[in-house]
């Protein structure tokens, strides 16, 4: 089996995330469509994998694609997600896996929009956002 950069197991893992969440990252699992938090999400920041806060997508890719999960063209670099062959439920499909511990992510999709004509789609419990405003720290909620 594959060595990630960060591991657990199974007890760690359920320790660690919510019952939930459990079931997307480490069981392949989906959340039900249009009850993500993120799906209707336009701040700017980045998203982050749940399980290990490997940074993966950036709000600028993220559009509405309607498809009721969170969805973007592309991730934060190629190699923060790794891909692999999904033959469950009768379909085969492209696997998105967090390249830094291997949990599962979503799937992506060749109908996408330029400038990748890819779809990254995502579940919400899967990611973490950070807003810019957070990043951004100190000095950005400043009174005008
Ligand atoms: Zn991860």
């Amino acid at each position: 089996m594959k060595r990630y950069e960060i591991e657990h197991d199974e007890t760690g893992w359920r320790a660690m995330l919510t019952p939930d969440e459990y079931r997307v990252l480490r069981e392949s699992g989906t959340e039900p469509p249009f009850s993500g938090a993120y799906v209707d999400t336009d701040d700017p920041g980045a998203y982050r994998c749940r399980a290990c806060g490997n940074p993966l997508f950036r709000a600028e890719t993220k559009y509405h694609s309607g498809c009721g999960w969170p969805s973007f063209y592309g991730p934060v670099s190629p190699d923060a997600v790794e891909e692999h062959v999904d033959t469950s439920h009768g379909m085969t499909r492209t696997e998105i896996r967090c390249a830094a511990c291997g949990s599962h992510l979503g799937h992506v999709f060749t109908d996408g929009p330029e400038p990748t004509g890819l779809r990254y789609c995502m579940n919400s419990v899967a990611l973490e956002f950070e807003g810019a405003a957070e990043s951004r720290g100190q000095g950005y909620n400043k009174p005008d």
